[in-house]
Order: structure tokens, then C-alpha cells, then sequence
């Protein structure tokens, strides 16, 4: 394989059209991508060159066939203009769970990294300052043959985008328990960051909007008595004496990092947490009691999302995160440790110090 990256840099930043007190998530993007073409037998044509669109052809398999998994990281900037990418081998390594899964080609993890190096190198100042921001990095593999009939592509390409963000969900979420639809079941794909699932679960979370909830809650596929996870994040319930999260034993639930990193930090910090399958009747007993403290969602995008509501068997569990101390103290230390306020005792963060194109 040759693992050589060609550079060909902007020479119009487009930069200075962004607003960056004020930053839409998801459709801001910074000058360059990341491509890497896989052709059968090994990744080639490595490049980091301006964003842009690219052409395919309209029998390209991932369109039809659903063969087509992402990934979603961030990247913060420290004091002295420092970029830190958070956890990036932990991405890389789900990135090539999901890849398995989808009978996708494994991306190098050392690769990776170092693309991720440059390409975060290259775009540094579009790296947000402020701590609740960063810059978002959506790295996409697709199957790329023009072929009409099932089977796996031979061909791939992964692309890697860099977003610069705000603070994602600004407002608590509601939640509404989903108990017809299903997102994912054993033996399915759900632990794979595919494609497929997204779209699986778009009808029902309209649904549960037009109930006047913005996400919903996924429970077990076999029962409906299990959570599962909320949207796009893992889900975790604070409880008077300990903190509860579903366990990902099913393989139903995507194995989120933020998830990892809240446990650590619980754990750290002698808060028991217990990962183990969570019954949404034992929440909502536990609420009755006036015993569920917190509850909120973990992922990338948002860090914690605190839930001020959760529509349950035509009822509202009413919750006031105003005051809430467990999300508030995990949110600052994620995006401090992600920003370098914080030092990293975990080993979470690689910095990019000069790289190639330095
Ligand atoms: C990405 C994702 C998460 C969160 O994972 P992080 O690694 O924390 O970003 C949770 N659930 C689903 C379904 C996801 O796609």
C-alpha cells in the first residue's frame, strides 16, 4: 500500500465568510477533506486537497445497497494554538468495527490518525476558541462500484470533513418512549455506526415530533422494555446513590465514546455507575419516588444533553435541569480536557504538533 498523503492546499480561504459567534451545526465546512480510494486490493490515492464534490455515477452501490458507514470526532485547540484531537484511535478503531460489519475494508489506524493530523493541521484556524465549541470531524466511507445487484462493493472511498461547531443542543431535549418502532436488534446492526440505522429512524422520530418531543427513546426490539439509547446518544439516569446505563451485551447499542469517557470519569470521581439492561419501568418507578435525579443523552456532538421531559404510556416524567451538578460537571470536564483546560490524566488526547505540511 502506499501510504504517501498528496497535499494540494486552498489558496482562497473561505474562512473569513464564517461567523464564528454563531455557527450552524452541520453545514459549515472548513477549506480541506480527506480522500483515500480503495480499489480492490489496498487503499491508494491518499490526498488532503481543497473540499469538494465529487461525482459518481448513478449505479454507485452505496446509494442503493446501504454500504456505507461514518464516524464523528472532535478536535479542540489549547491555550497556545494547540489543535487536540480527542480520543482519535478510539474512533479509528470503531470506524473499522463498523467497517467488518458492513463487509467494508479496515483503514490503517496509525493512517488515520496521521490524516486526521494533517487535515486538523491544515484547518487549525477553523478550530473554534471557546470551549463548548470545537471542530467536528466527520470521516465517511462509502462502496463506490457502478454495479446493479447485491453483493459487496470492491471499491470504497473514505473522506474525511472538518466542521467547525457551537454548542449543539443549547435546550434540554424531550423524549418520547418509542414502543412500535425499533431500531435496532440483535444480531443487526446497531452497534455499527452504518449508515442504514439513520435512516431507519427517521419516520419515528417524526412521529414522536409531531407528538411534540424532539427525539426518541429506543427501547429493545424483543420486549420494548429496554432502553436502548435516544436519538444519535447513550443515555444515562442518575439515580439518588448511583448512576444507570444501559450495557451494550445485545449489541444493539452504538459502543459511544463520550459513554466511555462519563463512566471514567464517574468511576474516578467513586460515583458507582451500573451498565446493565435498564428497564424504562425502573425509571419511571424511581421518578415516582421522586429518586431519578438526572437523566441525559452522551455523544460527540452534543457532550451531554440534559432531558427535561420523557413521554411514557401517555404520560410526561417531568425533569428540571436548571441546577443539575452530575451533567454539568461532565460537560465541563469533557470540553475542558478536549480544549486543555483540563489536563489529560486519561491518555484521551493527541496533540498535532507541526506535521508535514508545517
Ligand atoms: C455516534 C452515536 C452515539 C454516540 O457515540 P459517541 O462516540 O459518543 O459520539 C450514540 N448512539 C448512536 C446511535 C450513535 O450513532
Amino acid at each position: 500500500m502506499n501510504s504517501e498523503i498528496r497535499f494540494q492546499l486552498t489558496d482562497h480561504s473561505r474562512i473569513s465568510e464564517v461567523d464564528f459567534s454563531n455557527i450552524p451545526f452541520g453545514k459549515v465546512f472548513a477549506d480541506h477533506m480527506f480522500v483515500a480510494d480503495f480499489d480492490g486490493k489496498q487503499w491508494t490515492n491518499l490526498e488532503i486537497c481543497p473540499l469538494h464534490r465529487i461525482p459518481l455515477h448513478p449505479a454507485t452501490m452505496a446509494w442503493h445497497y446501504g454500504q456505507a458507514i461514518f464516524e464523528g470526532m472532535k478536535a479542540g485547540i489549547n491555550q497556545d494554538g494547540m489543535p487536540l484531537l480527542f480520543r482519535p484511535y478510539d474512533h479509528a478503531r470503531r470506524l473499522n468495527i463498523s467497517a467488518q460489519r458492513m463487509c467494508m475494508p479496515e483503514f490503517p489506524e496509525e493512517l488515520f490518525v496521521e490524516a486526521l493530523k494533517e487535515l486538523v493541521w491544515l484547518d487549525r484556524e477553523w478550530i473554534p476558541r471557546d470551549e463548548e465549541s470545537a471542530l467536528y470531524i466527520r470521516p465517511v466511507m462509502m462502496a463506490t462500484d457502478e454495479f446493479v445487484g447485491v453483493r459487496s462493493s470492491d471499491h470504497f472511498k473514505l473522506m474525511i470533513m472538518n466542521l467547525p461547531s457551537g454548542p449543539y443542543y443549547p435546550k434540554p431535549v424531550s423524549l418520547f418512549v418509542e414502543e412500535k418502532y425499533m431500531r435496532a436488534a440483535e444480531g443487526g446492526v446497531g452497534f455499527a455506526k452504518a449508515a442504514g440505522n439513520y435512516g431507519a429512524s427517521l419516520y419515528p422520530t417524526k412521529l414522536a415530533k409531531e407528538k411534540g418531543y424532539d427525539q426518541v427513546m429506543w427501547m429493545d426490539a424483543k420486549e420494548f422494555k429496554y432502553v436502548q439509547e435516544v436519538g444519535t446518544m447513550n443515555i444515562f439516569f442518575a439515580l439518588r446513590d448511583k448512576v444507570l446505563t444501559p450495557d451494550l451485551h445485545s449489541g444493539t447499542i452504538l459502543d459511544g465514546i463520550t459513554r466511555n469517557s462519563v463512566m471514567s470519569i464517574l468511576r474516578e470521581r467513586q460515583i458507582p455507575v451500573e451498565e446493565r439492561p435498564v428497564s424504562i419501568k425502573e425509571i419511571a418507578e424511581a421518578a415516582e419516588r421522586g429518586e431519578l435525579m438526572e437523566v441525559f443523552g452522551t455523544g460527540t456532538a452534543a457532550v451531554i444533553a440534559s432531558v427535561d421531559r420523557i413521554g411514557y404510556h401517555g404520560r410526561d416524567i417531568m425533569l428540571n435541569p436548571a441546577n443539575w451538578k452530575l451533567s454539568g460537571m461532565l460537560k465541563s470536564e469533557i470540553n475542558g480536557i478536549r480544549s486543555g483546560r483540563i489536563s489529560d490524566t486519561h491518555g484521551w488526547i493527541t496533540p498535532v504538533r507541526s506535521t508535514v505540511t508545517a
